[in-house]
């Protein structure tokens, strides 16, 4: 088995279209980012290529790539899933944290899960999603950022 820990962080700004876990969610801001800005998809794969040693998201896509502007994350994801198979491993399980003043997760994390176990082919049982607001303090209490810490567990097939 192999363990790996990823983390993100994206600005919340105004105009900005807001997609956590593969879901767009119904609010004022949304995140800031090369791509659609998915902080807990970006966290997740950087979790499972770090279980491996693979580097990290920026290092396979770079954001300086045109290609990668405004691009679904879900490919990302699928991507990384498709390599560390490639490297002989499976995910066992995943862990995530989003940290978030608003919107509240909660009505939304069920559905969060369900993509996310369809995008990568697992069950729902192997991907936990937990939200924490920043007690209104500091950065994510502000509601400036959002930010998810993820580690994942992998399996050698
Ligand atoms: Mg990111």
């Amino acid at each position: 088995m192999r363990i790996g820990f990823g983390t993100d962080t994206h600005r919340l700004v105004e105009g900005e279209t807001l997609i956590i876990g593969g879901v767009e969610i119904d609010y004022i801001k949304g995140c800031d980012g090369h791509s659609d800005g998915d902080a807990l998809i970006h966290a997740i794969c950087d979790s499972m290529l770090g279980a491996l040693a693979l580097r990290d998201i920026g290092f396979h896509f770079p954001d300086n790539d045109v290609e990668n502007r405004d691009r679904n994350s879900a490919d990302f994801l699928i991507y990384t899933v498709s390599l560390i198979k490639s490297r002989g491993y499976k995910v066992g399980n995943i862990d995530s944290v989003i940290h978030i003043q608003e919107p509240k997760m909660n009505p939304h994390i069920e559905e969060m899960i369900n993509t996310l176990a369809n995008i990568m082919s697992i069950n729902n049982d192997q991907i936990s999603i937990k939200a924490k607001t920043g007690e209104k303090v500091g950065i994510i209490g502000r509601g400036e950022v959002i930010s998810v810490d993820v580690i994942a567990l992998l399996e050698k097939v």
